[in-house]
């Protein structure tokens, strides 16, 4: 690899995830030729909150967790974004996250700025009423800044439909009336979206297909494999295993498993289910959780958390499909790795923006009481992410750039042309 590549991108790699979502935004700014005033605008998250949250833990003790609510930009629409419990969540974790929001439901054009919020706790090593008590008082303090017209929650890493449910109704209570919509991923019954569970990962499916067709790779035989089996990765495998792809490496937080012939994922599935991890399933060999980054295969899906392909491991990348289900999972040096190695990266706010597409679709279900079938929500979703596919890759081939300055590119140009027509207030 030539050092032209790995000089300048060695100096990127100990950025933590806010300054890689800057770097990011700056490539794309400077070809833009962007103004410098909606830059140093746009540089910097609209507002962020920290809260503290004490909560009466089982054993009668007070333990006091810190949480965060950042709103990036609201120039499109309503802020928009998802809730992370994990040990290591970090203010400037989440700002990254909400700026990338910004960017990803700009680039599928949906009428929403970016948001994120988060709890530093280990979610696993909470009981259900901890989890209840600290989830109702984090919804309680970001209250001020949450509404279905402000800023609409949504599950991330380690929350799910029982945590939406649960901010829904404190929501609620404090208004005195049923406000569904301030949150998605809620429980069908409870105003959800048909699909929404499997969302991110049928968007990802859909880019991929038009990824391959662009690469001329044939899904049905192609390999695959796929880093976190969790809501994103987990049914991205299942759905690429319905298509006729070997899935031959998968990992969770507990270690990776490698079967060249092929996994059987709905068994697998099963098998997480019970015993909660992919680790030991039979019939696999055991790897390590970075080891799945390496395999032999057309295609890859990080699936978990940030900064998993570097500048350490991303010249062992083999496949010539990135497609990035997790949110900033290739810092920028394993980006320019990647990107000499002619590698197509189908970055995060493009790959994982499905989620947030039918979060916007439950959304809109909920504003008017009146709900759409499966068929309806997968196909208006395929419509979506084919089309932001396509606007990505033009702006790529336009600009001659690779598919995430693309994207920036587009979603800058979107998020900007409001701001000048909204103008700055006052
Ligand atoms: P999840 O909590 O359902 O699953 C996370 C998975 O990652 C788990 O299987 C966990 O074991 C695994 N994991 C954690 N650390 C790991 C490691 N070091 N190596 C391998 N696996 C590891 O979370 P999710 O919703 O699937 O989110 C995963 C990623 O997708 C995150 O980056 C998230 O921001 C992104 N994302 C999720 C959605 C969504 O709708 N759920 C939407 C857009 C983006």
């Amino acid at each position: 690899m030539a050092t032209s590549v790995l000089a300048p991108a060695l100096q990127k790699e100990d950025l933590n995830p806010f300054q890689i979502a800057m770097h990011q935004f700056d490539l794309a700014a400077e070809k833009l030729g962007l103004d410098p005033g909606l830059r140093e605008i746009l540089r910097r998250p609209h507002r962020w909150l920290t809260v503290t949250l004490p909560i009466k833990m089982d054993d009668g003790t007070i333990k006091v967790f810190e949480g965060y609510r950042v709103q990036h930009n609201c120039a499109r629409g309503p802020c928009k974004g998802g809730i992370r419990y994990h040990p290591n969540v970090t203010l400037d974790e989440v700002k990254a996250l909400a700026t990338w929001m910004t960017w990803k439901c700009a680039t599928v054009n949906i009428p929403f700025g970016g948001a994120k919020g988060g709890i530093i706790c280990d979610p696993k090593a909470l009981s259900k009423g901890e989890l209840e008590r600290l989830t109702r008082r984090y919804a309680f303090e970001i209250a001020a800044v949450i509404g279905p017209d402000r800023d609409i929650p949504a599950p991330d890493v380690y929350t799910d439909s029982q945590i939406m449910a649960w901010i829904m109704d404190t929501y609620s209570m404090s208004l005195g009336s049923n406000s569904p919509a301030i949150v998605t991923g809620k429980p069908v019954f409870l105003g959800g979206s048909l699909g929404r569970n499997e969302a991110t990962a049928r968007g990802c499916l859909f880019v991929i297909k038009a990824a391959a067709a662009v690469k001329g790779l044939k899904l049905r035989g192609a390999a695959a494999a796929v880093q976190g089996f969790g809501n994103a990765g987990s049914i991205a495998a299942d759905l690429l295993f319905h298509e006729g792809v070997s899935i031959v490496a998968v990992s969770d937080s507990h270690g990776g498993i490698r079967n060249l012939q092929g996994i059987d994922i709905p068994v697998l599935l099963d098998y997480k289910r019970k015993t909660g991890s992919v680790v030991n399933f039979p019939g696999t060999t055991p790897i390590d959780t970075e080891e799945v980054l390496s395999q032999p295969v057309d295609i890859l899906i990080p699936a978990a958390l940030e900064n998993q392909i570097t500048i350490h491991n991303a010249l062992k990348v083999k496949a010539s499909i990135v497609a990035e289900a997790a949110n900033g999972p290739t810092t920028p040096g394993a980006d320019a790795i990647l990107r000499e190695k002619g590698i197509m990266v189908l970055p995060d706010i493009l790959a994982n923006a499905g989620g947030v597409t039918v979060s916007y679709f439950e959304w809109v279900q909920d504003l008017q009481e009146l709900f759409w079938d499966e068929d309806d929500v997968n196909r208006r979703l395929e419509r979506v992410m084919v089309k932001a596919f396509e606007d990505v890759y033009r702006m790529a081939t336009i600009y001659e750039v690779d598919m995430r300055t693309g994207a920036y590119i587009l979603a800058i140009e979107r998020v900007a042309t409001a701001m000048k027509v909204r103008g700055i207030w006052p």
